[in-house]
């Protein structure tokens, strides 16, 4: 499989006037072209702001470790995201290499301009392209993403249409620039059950056509066990458990991934009432010591979870873990 991208050492604090704030911490992974990865965690955990890394796109308070490092391998080379200083560098980034889409599509379109005007104006500016192409394209890429009667629906306004429909055209306007990469934020969390199943399947079928890779943020690993190939679980900017999809969500090593299943609904006993993760996400203002978990586990082992950090170990191949209760047990 081709390298999409590679995130190494990842470590991103906030400037604040309580001093700084840690919002992710030491995290790595890899995604090819035509993988999907599901990136899991409550809110408060850092996956909006590891996503956000990925285009360079956080508040100007924020301030990268220095080991922290992001390649995005293009069909020019190899890009270094995070030196990356004058906007029109960015721009090959940002809305080109690299689209977002995220769960309110009102926020990505301007409410007093037409769908239509606004994709034609995204591709102008990251593509190159006519006005005239521009608009061939943006009406192909609405009927491509089965938005029926597209060439009415591009001149509508956002608000003319049905949450589904909008649903589909941000990522209509995310996809026609042909990224490489597309990050899509709950993007389904607004939607009701039918519509949620279509767009995934939508987003399934543009993975294989356009041969992109897609980092899927969600709180839902239900959602994650229809979309993704693998799966990243993140607590309080900790990446803790990772590995493909099925593994994972089979065989739960880490005792916070183990809280999030059981917090999903069974199908074959809708009534049984939903275990939630006991207690609520740290400040990162006040991150706990040793074991970013420690605070909420159920399997805390004592001082070593309170004390000491945990290190990754391989669960099973591909399956990583930080959690002491895999330390010394041949799986290092
Ligand atoms: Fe729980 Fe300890 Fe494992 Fe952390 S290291 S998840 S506190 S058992």
């Amino acid at each position: 499989m081709t390298a999409l991208i590679d995130v190494e050492n990842l470590t991103l604090q906030f400037k604040t006037d309580e001093g700084l704030v840690t919002a992710v911490d030491d995290v790595s992974f890899s995604l090819n072209r035509g993988e999907v990865m599901g990136l899991v965690g409550e809110s408060g955990s850092g996956k909006s702001v590891t996503a956000k890394s990925l285009m360079h796109l956080n508040a100007r308070n924020a301030v990268y470790g220095p080991k922290s490092r992001i390649t995005l391998h293009t069909d020019e080379g190899p890009i270094d995201v995070l030196s990356l200083t004058r906007p029109a560098d960015m721009k090959v980034v940002r809305g080109g290499a690299i689209s977002m889409i995220f769960q309110e599509p009102m926020a990505s379109f301007a409410p007093a301009i037409t769908i239509g005007k606004q994709m034609v104006e995204q591709l102008q500016l990251h593509a190159g392209m006519s006005k005239s192409r521009a608009k061939e394209v943006s009406v192909e890429m609405l009927d491509r993403v089965g938005i029926s009667d597209a060439a009415r629906r591009f001149n509508q306004y956002a608000f003319e249409l049905s949450g589904g429909m909008r649903q589909r055209a941000m990522i209509a306007m995310a996809l026609s620039t042909r990224p490489k990469l597309l990050i899509a934020d709950e993007p389904t969390t607004a939607l009701d059950v039918t519509i949620q199943a279509q767009v995934i399947d939508l987003m399934k079928d543009l993975v294989d056509e356009f041969h992109m890779g897609i980092i899927f943020i969600t709180h839902d690993l239900g959602v994650v066990a229809q979309t993704a190939d693998k799966v990243s679980v993140m607590y309080l900017g900790r990446l803790i458990e990772e590995g493909p999809v099925r593994p994972v969500i089979r065989d739960a090593k880490h005792p916070y991934t183990q809280g999030l299943l059981a917090a999903l609904p069974k199908l074959d006993n809708l009534d049984a009432p939903l275990t939630p993760v006991p207690g609520d996400i740290p400040s990162p203002l006040d991150r706990p010591s040793g074991c970013v978990f420690h605070t909420r586990c159920p399997k805390y082992l004592g001082d070593e979870c309170r004390l000491q950090e945990p290190r990754n170990r391989m669960a099973a191949p591909d399956h990583r873990v930080a959690c002491h209760i895999y330390s010394g047990d041949g799986h290092d």
